[in-house]
């Protein structure tokens, strides 16, 4: 796999959690201490060259460089949006280009990050999905779109909040994500707290059984229809997984006290917008700890999908509340930069590819 090694078989540090660098360390011969020097090194000094690691001998600096190498990502691009919003385009080491998106809200500052090249998973109003599967992301390709943004904000501006809703199903990819959550909540690396870091998926179940055990970040789900009917004509997993059995695995999620799915919801018009879809949205959820997020549909030119009113949103959203179950609506961010809710990987303001 590309992004791991180099073409002289070196390791991508920036993709070991601190135990396998330690591993590494102590293969070299070199006492266990020194893997934590390195880790904070790369992540928390952010050096371009082993070099730059100043309490490290000579000798053990160049074994290193024989051994491993500091994988970084190339912004290619960054636009920014009526709105603020900020998109940026990183090209990878093997050419493949992968997106993220900075939100700014009020006291927020919002990081969308992604985790694979394109996805695998289908879903019939998704943009990304249009570009199949193409590749997961390393640990250190998902991990470094969050510390060279960091890089790249203006004055004053600090990340307040991660989510991984850009590219890419990232239960799918879970082995890479772990790594890359734990450098992001690692204090020694980029020092986030779990609270801040929200992880979202379209439903795999056992992916989401393995996060909940492994990590305590927020969890989201893309669950968009009130009906196995309407989720099987647009999301092929429910076929596989459907609303019964999610649900009841997320019922029975082991959540940090106080924790709440999100369960994002999608509206688009005539589709799964009525009052009656509300009514059984909201009996669905009632065993579980939930909250909604609705999502208008951000309107493309590649379907024939509609946004709802806002009235037609916000009759919704009373109805959701009034039955007992916190529910907000995500603005439309981006929209004239494609950088959007489901737009990412692809100009939405194209008509040909
Ligand atoms: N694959 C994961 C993470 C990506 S999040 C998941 O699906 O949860 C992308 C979110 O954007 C999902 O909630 C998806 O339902 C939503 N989405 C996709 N296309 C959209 C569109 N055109 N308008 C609004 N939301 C969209
Ligand atoms: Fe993939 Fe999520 Fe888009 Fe579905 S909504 S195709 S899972 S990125």
């Amino acid at each position: 796999m590309p992004p791991f090694t180099d073409d002289r078989d070196r390791v991508d540090v920036r993709s070991l959690s601190l135990p396998e660098i330690r591993d590494l360390v102590q293969g070299l011969g070199k006492e266990k201490f020194r893997a934590l020097q390195v880790y904070k090194w790369i992540w928390q000094r952010k050096i371009a060259s082993f070099q730059e690691m100043t309490n490290i001998s000579k000798s053990f600096r160049a074994e290193l460089g024989e051994r491993a190498f500091l994988y970084e990502l190339a912004l290619e691009r960054m636009e920014r949006s009526r709105d603020g919003t900020r998109k940026l385009a990183w090209r990878l080491r093997d050419g493949q280009r992968v997106e993220s998106v900075l939100i700014p809200g009020g006291e927020r500052l919002t990081l969308c990050i992604s985790s694979q090249v394109g996805c695998a998973m289908g879903c019939t109003f998704c943009l990304t999905g249009d570009l199949g599967f193409v590749r997961n992301l390393s640990p250190a390709e998902i991990a470094l779109q969050v510390s060279q943004a960091e890089g790249l904000l203006d004055a004053g501006e600090r990340i307040s909040n991660i989510v991984l809703m850009g590219m890419g199903e990232p239960l799918a990819n879970l082995d890479n994500v772990l790594v890359a959550l734990g450098i992001l909540l690692d204090e020694n690396a980029l020092n986030y707290s779990h609270r801040k870091i929200t992880v979202s998926t379209a439903g795999l179940v056992k992916g989401l059984v393995r996060l909940a055990d492994a990590s305590p970040v927020n969890l989201a789900v893309s669950l968009n229809a009130s009906t196995d009917g309407q989720r099987d004509a647009i999301m092929p997993v429910n076929k596989a997984h459907g609303l019964g059995e999610l649900l009841e695995i997320c019922r029975r999620l082991p959540l940090p006290a106080g924790k709440r799915i999100t369960f994002e919801y999608v509206m688009i018009a005539g589709f799964n917008d009525s009052l009656d879809d509300a009514r059984r949205l909201l009996k669905m959820l009632r065993p579980v700890k939930a909250k909604v997020n609705l999502i208008p549909y951000n309107e493309n030119p590649h379907r024939d999908l509609e946004c709802p009113s806002d009235e037609v949103v916000g009759a919704f959203q009373d109805h959701v509340v009034q039955g007992g179950i916190q529910c907000s609506v995500r603005s439309s961010r981006g929209l004239d930069i494609s950088a959007a809710c489901g737009q990412l990987g692809k100009r939405a303001t194209q008509t040909e590819e």
